[in-house]
């Protein structure tokens, strides 16, 4: 079965391992060439959580910078965060043909729904994972397997071809080592791991704790409790019944053994790379859907809309003066609609702040950047030379 994985981030590369080692052909499909030179040679390198250091040997993967030049797949594995979802199936469109399966095993509610405005709902199928993956450093994952079924897959719609191509699917991770079924109780599964996301992902995030710490706090528990008690009354009214006691019991503990030890991936949005979360497939899904069945989520909904704000004001947020560079700061605006790349404010620049870039700006010329802007002491030198008048120096704060 060829294969191409687009997202191929710590989990999405972690399941093209599987699959491959099973006996699929698959691409990684990867945004840096850096990472795709890794991939293809040494290769990926998987360690399990709390085996011993030097055990893992590099696996050689086929690995791709976009799908240009790629065969049209018998499945496309999708695993970009959810607000990509949409810009991910464009960009796929080439290797998606009339009987591509697409597979989306994302976290959350509502993707499928996204691929289904491009892609036949006969050909999606979804599902879930127990499984953690960290990418400690390029091509370098730490996974952790959890729960009795690791790949929990079933298919929007329901019929023969679907089943044999879902059992398919499954038995190539199954000979690649790790357990996987195709069901058609994947609802209920699929709401289990939502449970665990409402309850830890946003929440982790707002209150700056990898999720752990979280459930160590009472207070934070009362919290997820609330979270996940709306979300199990939304899933009874959208028709899926689900055991509270049992879910905290266990599939909270079970899922709190391998991902309780670092922060949740919308944590890591919020606080690391300051990027659109997936709170509109998680906590906003419970929002969404209670809307629609009639069901309150006050708590949900709160939650929603601090990460909401959040999302809204990364660049505005509170950064202690510590936190900030030594010495003065100033801001440098180098228009690249004017910059004729004359370098005549390199030159006259005596601290060495700037440099001619690779890139070449509005005009066709390489543009002046600011390769050291710490060094900046705002003697206005290069705006004063500067014959295009493209230089802007600010001091910050
Ligand atoms: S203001 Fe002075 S120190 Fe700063 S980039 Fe311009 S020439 Fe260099
Ligand atoms: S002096 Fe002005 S036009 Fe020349 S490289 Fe610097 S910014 Fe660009």
């Amino acid at each position: 079965m060829k294969i191409a994985v687009i997202g191929a981030g710590a989990m999405g590369s972690m399941l093209g391992a599987y699959l491959q080692a099973g006996g699929a052909d698959v691409t990684l499909v990867v945004r840096r060439k850096e990472l795709a030179d890794a991939l293809a040679s040494p290769g990926l390198t998987m360690k399990t959580y709390g085996a011993e250091e030097g055990g893992a040997k590099p696996v050689p993967m086929k690995a791709a910078v976009g799908v240009e030049g790629l065969p049209v797949m018998d499945a496309v594995l999708l695993m970009v965060k959810g607000p990509d979802t949409k810009a991910a199936m464009a960009s796929a469109a080439p290797v998606i043909g009339p009987e591509t399966k697409i597979v989306t095993l994302q976290n959350g509610i509502g993707n499928t729904d996204l691929i289904a405005e491009t892609v036949p709902r006969e050909n999606i199928f979804y599902g879930c994972l127990n499984m953690s993956a960290i990418m400690e450093a390029p091509a370098v994952l730490t996974v952790g397997l959890f729960g009795d079924t690791n790949v929990v897959l079933g298919s929007v719609v329901r019929g023969e071809s679907q089943t044999a191509f879902g059992e398919e699917l499954c038995s190539l991770f199954r000979a690649g080592g790790v357990t996987a079924a195709y069901t058609e109780d994947v609802d209920r599964e699929v709401w289990y791991k939502l449970l665990v996301n409402v309850a830890v992902n946003a929440g982790c995030g707002l209150v700056r704790l990898r999720g752990g710490e979280a459930g160590e706090d009472p207070q934070y528990t009362l919290l997820a409790v609330d979270m996940i008690k709306e979300a199990v009354a939304v899933a009874a009214k959208s028709g899926v019944q689900l055991d509270f006691g049992y879910f905290m019991t266990h599939v909270l503990p079970s899922a709190r053994k391998t991902s309780g030890k670092h922060y949740p991936s919308m944590a890591q949005d919020m606080m690391i790379r300051k990027s659109k979360t997936e709170i509109e497939f998680l906590n906003g899904a419970v929002e969404r859907l209670g809307a629609k069945y009639g069901v309150p989520t006050p708590v949900n909904t709160t939650v929603s809309r601090l990460v909401r704000v959040i999302e809204n004001n990364y660049a505005k947020q509170y950064v202690p003066k510590a936190e900030k560079p030594a010495g003065p700061a100033f801001t440098i605006e180098i228009s690249d609609k004017f910059c004729k790349g004359c370098g005549f404010c390199v030159k006259y620049c005596a601290r060495g702040v700037l440099a001619l870039g690779e890139k070449a700006g509005r005009k066709g010329y390489r543009t002046a950047v600011a390769q050291s802007p710490d060094k900046c002491v705002g003697c206005l030198n290069c705006a004063a030379v500067c014959p295009e008048a493209a230089i802007r120096i600010e001091k910050e704060g």
